[in-house]
């Protein structure tokens, strides 16, 4: 059989002249000039249709959930399938897995995330109960005779916009905190401003039954203590009651008419807080198994074990809806964007079953002879199981003798418990000899370290800090589980305006260094002695690493290169003949003469296009990518850097950026050290490429990560690790069968850390539908979230930032409109009804709208939105749904007993308290921030000071102390911290003190700082855009 289909064309012919790949792979699709879905942002412009050539869509192979899970649950509530008391182990051949403690798994009794605290008491999140009123605000629905409250029909979230004002501009009544109306910024678009339609409202879940699938499933489970479901808090609206709001207007309804400050309550849209807290209540902590094609897994922010039944874990592969449209039509009237986000190397649960390994030897994977699909649990077993059919194309191919096995009774193979490629979503495969680069067997990968030693890191002592960390950290290299050491070399190379290679030969004496100072064509001077194991060479690399702080110590070089460096890293590694990364340890500008030098270019004109970075970083990218070489790049700068050029080359080759702005030794070196650490630790793919197969009737068309792309469909990635994750949009190029539904297989193959070339392969079964509502009620708005940043930050290198943004208003309205028109019961126009799966996703996509990245504004630096820009190109969901929306926490109100971490409050000043304390966190930024009135004991508790005015701002961590307190705050900063690929830098914020504005830009749900809306505001300005396409 041939194995061509993956590897052979594209993967190791970069470089091609004329391909011209590059530029064309990273900008937007020639055939469509305009960010968005199709092309403009008009309610109904057509796609052309893709056409390609088809295959006969015969009798596809039924592709049904797979059978009854073989393990026992202790909690069976989302078991979809069949009966699972039948109790089959996992007979698993071929090698087994790491740590295997036989195929059997986990007992669940194992509860993640204990059981939600009840914090309700204190938490004002509590507040939304009862308080779900219809607000009369501003109404200048399409229709202004005022009308009855009415509950909207059918289940989703729905607001009821008062139609009695007449059609007079009024002012809408702005949260605390954010009275400071925006300049008329045309740049931020629509909703920049508080463009006030009118909306009183009426939130209505009615209806006892949840439209999510998923929660009808578990309806007969008690929710968690302290949370209700949000359908219960919609419950007042049931009785029809209106119940005006405290405090907001006398007189009620009747006197809307003039002028009039009023405020729409926010406690009666959609809260973020509530979503998550109602999916851990009912989900969290439990089994879900992946058994059901089209099933919505919990939401990224619940705890629970994946159990692999069939389908990838949703760690790997999350998508924005469960359910795909089955015709392009029907994609492009609801504008939903169709799109998987695939982390491959996520990382899984101690508790969870690691991937198990396939090696057929020589033979090597078996794939359809057509489409080249690797055989998974969508493959169907005919004639006695002598040949299948492919699930992706349907082709019919021979079982090779040796994998032969008999069909049971109901035509499954005998062996499917015993084989992952027959029974499991996510698996890896060996791969052979014609799965490597020039058919030879890979070596194990190599990390250069590479230091900046120019003046000022040697002054500042970073060179001394890196060195030294470096002496115990070689020790924690990546290594397989069942070897004693890690198998990846290492090599040390120093620079400033030159070079510095060193020999660190084990039989060497004192390590050598031979410097290279014609930096226009970068040669590397050694290679025997230059990659060694640090096993084998540890006394001379200890010696080079207390040498060098020394070595330099009089160094009054203040220029240094930068491009060259990178040049030099990667010829070592195509020298050794390996793939692997650089560590580079930067701080300044790359002034000195070399290529790829840079100027000071922070001119704001430049923002967000492609002038931004320098085309030669982007040939150097390339270069790296296609001789396997990664590249992290640690930066310390004090001014501009230029991060949008010096970061290129990461992004593209998989690497990760690291920015400490105005890095001091001692305050910075705890986020620094901890960022290393993790990231040499991490496990990682080297020289990766990716390819994302469909079945037939649509395909992967447009991606979105620390890529690089030669052609249409491989992805090349010189390395990825666990926390980067590519995101993928499908369209349609013919209709998809309900039956079959839309498949899914994404295979990545890798070099691993010990140097085996190996396949990792995720499989995933989405339903298809010819009704609008099935897609709308299997949307994950997190997922989409996800799509909307990668995608409007990769459009905004070629379009204007204006259009950018209005795209994203006009297809979040869009999509509503769409939702509104055909799926929700009739009621007045003036409703704003949302699905109850998109609940949240007015106020997410504000607060993306609002990221430093979309609002052009020129208080931010250039070098920050580019920092931006890159980190959320690579980022999960996990990670993107907080970052956008971030996390706070109550934490004066702690439960010392209990180990969970309290349940988060609204993003939003309201959520605050004079008396309270609240911890903030994204991912990046973390604040402690301390009301006035914070309770003595809590501050003696956290500081060791008597009062609020004692505790110093300048500290950058909390003393050590042994209090119950301080040990509670400490574990939850752990527990925060660990779920993040960046190691945060606490900042302590006292209210109505100057860093406060710093914090408040992160209380999303506020209309912020630079302009960007209040939530309230955004919801309004999307119900207005609603009406106008209901209109
Ligand atoms: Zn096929």
């Amino acid at each position: 059989m041939s194995q061509q289909g993956y590897v052979a064309a594209p993967p190791y012919s970069q470089s091609q002249p004329g391909i011209g790949g590059f530029s064309a792979g990273f900008g937007p699709p020639n055939s469509s000039p305009h960010y968005g879905h199709y092309g403009d942002s008009s309610f109904s412009a057509p796609q052309p249709g893709v056409s390609k050539s088809t295959v006969p869509f015969g009798s596809s192979a039924p592709v049904g959930p797979p059978p009854p899970g073989t393990h026992q649950f202790s909690q069976t509530s989302f078991q979809n399938g069949p009966s699972t008391s039948r109790q089959q182990p996992h007979r698993f051949q071929g090698p087994p897995p790491p740590s295997n403690t036989g195929p059997s798994y986990p007992p669940y009794s194992h509860q993640l995330q204990p059981a939600y605290p009840n914090t309700a008491s204190t938490a004002p999140a509590a507040q939304l109960a009862n308080q779900l009123n219809s607000m009369q605000i501003n109404s200048y629905g399409p229709g202004t005779a005022p009308s009855p409250p009415r509950m909207s029909s059918g289940h989703p979230a729905s607001f009821q916009g008062p139609q009695s004002p007449p059609p007079t501009q009024q002012q809408m009544a702005l949260p605390p905190g954010s009275q400071i109306p925006p300049p008329g910024n045309n740049i931020n678009g629509p909703c920049a401003q508080p463009s006030l339609p009118p909306m009183a409202r009426q939130d209505g879940t009615p209806g006892p039954v949840p439209p999510n699938p998923n929660l009808q499933q578990l309806s007969g489970q008690p929710p968690g203590p302290g949370y209700h479901p949000q359908q219960a808090n919609y419950g007042p609206q049931m009785a029809g009651s209106q119940l005006s709001y405290p405090g907001a207007f006398p007189g009620g309804p009747a006197q809307l008419s003039g002028p009039q400050q009023k405020k729409l309550d926010p406690d009666s849209i959609p809260s973020p807080i509530q979503v998550i807290e109602n999916d851990k209540a009912s989900r969290g902590g439990q089994v879900y198994a992946t058994n059901t094609r089209g099933q919505v897994p919990p939401l990224v922010t619940t705890d629970c074990v994946i159990q692999d039944q069939g389908h990838a874990s949703p760690r790997y592969i999350r998508c924005t809806t469960y359910c795909f449209p089955s015709s392009s039509d029907m994609a492009k009237q609801a504008r939903v964007p169709l799109a998987a986000v695939i982390q491959p190397f996520a990382t899984v649960l101690p508790n969870e079953t690691p991937l198990y390994v396939v090696n057929h030897g020589e033979t090597g994977p078996i794939r359809c002879n057509r489409c080249k699909a690797y055989m998974c649990p969508f493959m169907q077993f005919i004639e006695g199981g002598r040949r299948y059919q492919c699930g992706f194309c349907s082709c019919i191919n021979d079982v090779p003798p040796f994998f032969f096995q008999h069909l049971d009774h109901i035509g499954r193979r005998i062996d499917h418990y015993e084989r992952p490629e027959l029974s499991l979503g996510s698996y890896e495969y060996v791969a052979t000899l014609d799965y490597c680069r020039n058919n030879k067997p890979p070596k194990p990968p190599a990390y250069i370290f590479m230091i900046d030693v120019s003046y000022r890191n040697i002054n500042s002592g970073l060179v001394k800090l890196i060195c030294d960390e470096l002496k115990t950290l070689l020790d924690k290299l990546p290594r397989e589980e069942q070897e004693e050491a890690s198998a990846i070399r290492v090599g040390f190379v120093t620079y400033n305006k030159v070079l510095h290679f060193f020999n660190v030969k084990s039989s060497l004496a004192q390590p050598q260094m031979m410097v290279v100072s014609d930096v226009g064509e970068v040669f590397v001077p050694l290679l025997d002695g230059f990659l060694v194991n640090f096993q084998e060479s540890r006394s001379v690399i200890n010696n080079l690493l207390d040498q060098i702080p020394e070595m330099f110590a009089e160094t009054n070089e203040s220029e240094t290169i930068f491009a060259p460096v990178i040049q030099a890293g990667m010829e070592a590694l195509k020298a050794a003949e390996c793939a692997g990364k650089l560590f580079i340890f930067h701080s300044s500008l790359p002034t000195a003469e070399a290529p790829g030098k840079l100027r000071n270019r922070d001119d704001k004109k430049l923002l967000n296009t492609d002038k931004e970075k320098v085309n030669f970083y982007e040939a150097l990218a390339r270069d790296c990518v296609a001789n396997g070489c990664c590249v992290d790049l640690f930066l310390f700068p004090n001014q501009y850097v230029d991060v949008a050029s010096m970061g290129l080359v990461t992004m593209y080759t998989g690497g990760t950026l690291y920015k400490y702005n105005n890095f001091q030794v001692d305050a910075d070196s705890p986020q620094f050290l901890s960022d290393l650490r993790r990231d040499i630790e991490k496990k990682t793919g080297f020289d990766a490429i990716m390819r994302v197969r469909t079945s037939t009737g649509f395909r992967a068309t447009d991606f979105f990560g620390a890529i690089y792309m030669n052609n249409t469909t491989d992805v090349e990635m010189a390395a990825i690790d666990c926390d980067k994750a590519v995101t993928v949009e499908f369209k349609h190029d013919d209709k998809l069968s309900e039956d079959n539904g839309a498949l899914i297989q994404c295979a990545v193959l890798y070099t691993s850390i010990s140097g085996q070339r190996r396949l990792r392969v995720h499989n995933i079964g989405l339903n298809c539908s010819s009704q609008l509502a099935d897609i709308y009620k299997s949307c994950e708005t997190d997922a989409l979230i996800n799509f909307f940043a990668k995608s409007a930050f990769k459009a905004i290198l070629s379009q204007p930032l204006k259009v950018v943004r209005e795209i994203l208003v006009n297809q979040t309205a869009h999509m509503l409109a769409c939702y509104r028109k055909n799926c929700a019961s009739p009621s007045a126009v003036s409703q704003l009804i949302l699905p109850d799966a998109m609940k949240v996703l007015p106020v997410y996509m504000n607060c993306l709208l609002k990221s430093c990245v979309l609002v052009g504004r020129p208080e931010i630096p250039t070098d920050e939105r580019a920092f931006h820009r890159q980190l959320v190109t690579s980022m999960g969901v996990a990670d993107t749904q907080v970052f956008f929306y971030p996390q706070l926490l109550p934490i004066h109100s702690l439960d010392l007993k209990n180990d969970a971490v309290p349940a988060a409050v609204r993003c939003s000043e309201e959520r605050l308290s004079e008396g309270g304390a609240f911890l903030l966190a994204n991912g990046l930024s973390l604040f402690l921030w301390l009301g006035v009135s914070t309770p003595p004991e809590l501050i003696q508790g956290l500081f060791n000071v008597p009062s609020f005015a004692h505790i110093s701002t300048e500290a950058m961590s909390l003393p050590d102390l042994d209090n119950p307190f301080a040990k509670k705050f400490k574990s939850i900063l752990k527990h925060i911290q660990s779920q993040r690929p960046y190691t945060m830098k606490l900042m302590i914020v006292k209210q109505r003190e100057q860093p406060e504005m710093l914090f408040r830009q992160f209380l999303v749900e506020d209309k912020s700082i630079y302009g960007g809306a209040s939530y309230v505001d955004f919801l309004c300005c999307v119900h207005k855009e609603i009406c106008q396409l209901l209109s």
